[in-house]
């Protein structure tokens, strides 16, 4: 049996990894449940899958959920707080962890995870991007496996021999990351002016949570995965492609020398990856309809208009710059993406924000976490400066 922690649990791969598990209540339980604030989500969740612990981060939260919890007749484990999330991701409940918080806020607990030899499912992305070296240090200090769980990664672990080898080794010439284009592909700078909130939420295949989705919508989202797909397979960035495909069938393909390229096919429902992950090397059903190609309808691809998705490039010339760079970029979309959810930065200007923080912030080594996090703050900073400056 399993034991998974689910970090964000509340969520939108929170809930597609509970579903596979569901299925499966012989092979799987959900041992441990995280979430941020929503304290009602998590007691249905918990009365629901009886895991051995209950955790919220917002401390203040802990007690209102030990009460609703006792009310609903669960009997678990109840903790509050940061550090108890990042305790649960390394703790003796579970052998496996789903990171799926969202945003720099993940960090900490998933490098736990690693470091404890944890099965670890990685859908928070944004720690990849911030600390790449030190989460492979920390993978290789625990002995555990990592097994992607964004979907064009893990199609590409499951094009490649033993998911990730060297790649050189594995006479593998590049990587080609499929972008579904997000809702506004197609359209000019001129036309992306006045987006709302709403519509950038909106996205054609994927149904993800509001920060995401605004990344596919600016072509950010397929910036941090360039940069997760180097840290994770080893790729040099100029061996990393990004190719729209709009229908989002084909997750992501690897080009060997040879001239093979191998690609993972399937329908948009992060189910997939969730069951891949979680039963690998073994197959087991996902809940997720097979793919007709018959009626499916064309298959289009196309290169990135870098020049109206200003985020792409910039995210590319993050990973070239090294260093903490792509920390800093990571940090200061965070802060951009929130204040145009918030309706105080309009959608052109999350890339000015990013744009002007790195330029502000020259890259530094990658160090420790504590140096990390300090410069993760410092360009947090920077982008509220810039953004006070220039928009209100
Ligand atoms: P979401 O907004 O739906 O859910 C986020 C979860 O994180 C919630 O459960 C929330 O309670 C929790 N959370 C937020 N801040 C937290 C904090 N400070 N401490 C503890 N928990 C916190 O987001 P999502 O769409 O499920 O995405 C989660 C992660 O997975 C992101 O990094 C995203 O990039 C990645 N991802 C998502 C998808 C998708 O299809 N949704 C696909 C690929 C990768
Ligand atoms: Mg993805």
């Amino acid at each position: 049996m399993r034991r998974v922690a689910v970090l964000g649990a509340t969520g939108s791969i929170g809930a597609s990894t509970l579903d596979v598990i569901a299925r499966h209540p012989a092979r799987f339980t959900a041992s441990v449940l995280a979430a941020h604030s929503k304290v009602d989500e998590l007691v249905a969740l918990c009365v629901r899958f009886r895991p051995r612990l209950a955790v919220i981060a917002d401390a203040a939260l802990e007690n209102e959920l030990a009460r609703k919890l006792r009310h609903a007749g669960v009997d678990c484990a109840v903790a509050g707080g940061p550090d108890a999330v990042t305790a649960a991701a390394s703790g003796e409940l579970c052998d496996t962890v789903v990171a799926a918080i969202v945003g720099a806020a993940g960090l900490e607990s998933t490098l736990a995870a690693a470091r404890a030899g944890k099965r670890l499912l990685l859908a928070n992305k944004e720690s990849i991007v911030m600390a790449g070296p030190l989460l492979l240090a920390a993978l290789r200090e625990g002995g555990g496996d990592l097994v992607p769980i964004d979907s064009e990664h893990n199609a590409i672990f499951q094009c490649l021999p033993g998911g990730r080898p060297a790649l050189a080794a594995a006479g593998v010439r590049r990587i080609i990351l499929t972008a579904s284009g997000g809702p506004f592909r197609g359209r000019t700078r001129a036309d992306l002016a006045a987006i709302t909130p709403a519509q950038a939420v909106a996205h054609p295949r994927w149904s993800m949570g509001p920060k995401i989705s605004v990344d596919s919508a600016t072509l950010m989202n397929k910036g941090l995965e360039v940069i997760e797909a180097h840290y994770l397979f080893n790729a040099a960035p100029d061996d990393i492609q990004v190719l729209v495909h709009p229908q989002s069938l084909v997750h992501s393909l690897v080009e060997y020398l040879d001239g093979s390229v191998l690609a993972q096919l399937g329908n948009p429902d992060m189910r997939t990856a969730l069951a891949h992950a979680l039963a690998y090397p073994e197959r087991i059903e996902a809940g997720v309809p097979p793919l007709d190609l018959a009626t499916a309808g064309k298959l289009e691809f196309e290169d990135p208009d870098t020049e109206t998705f200003r985020c792409l490039a910039l995210a590319f010339a993050a990973l070239r710059a090294g260093g903490d760079a792509t920390a800093i970029l990571n940090a200061a979309n965070e802060v951009a993406v929130a204040a145009f959810l918030g309706g105080t930065l309009h959608f052109l200007g999350i890339a000015d924000i990013v744009e002007t923080v790195l330029a502000e912030l020259p890259p530094e080594p990658v160090v420790d976490i504590p140096t990390l996090v300090a410069r993760d703050g410092a360009a947090r900073a920077a982008a509220r400066r810039v953004l006070s400056r220039a928009y209100c």
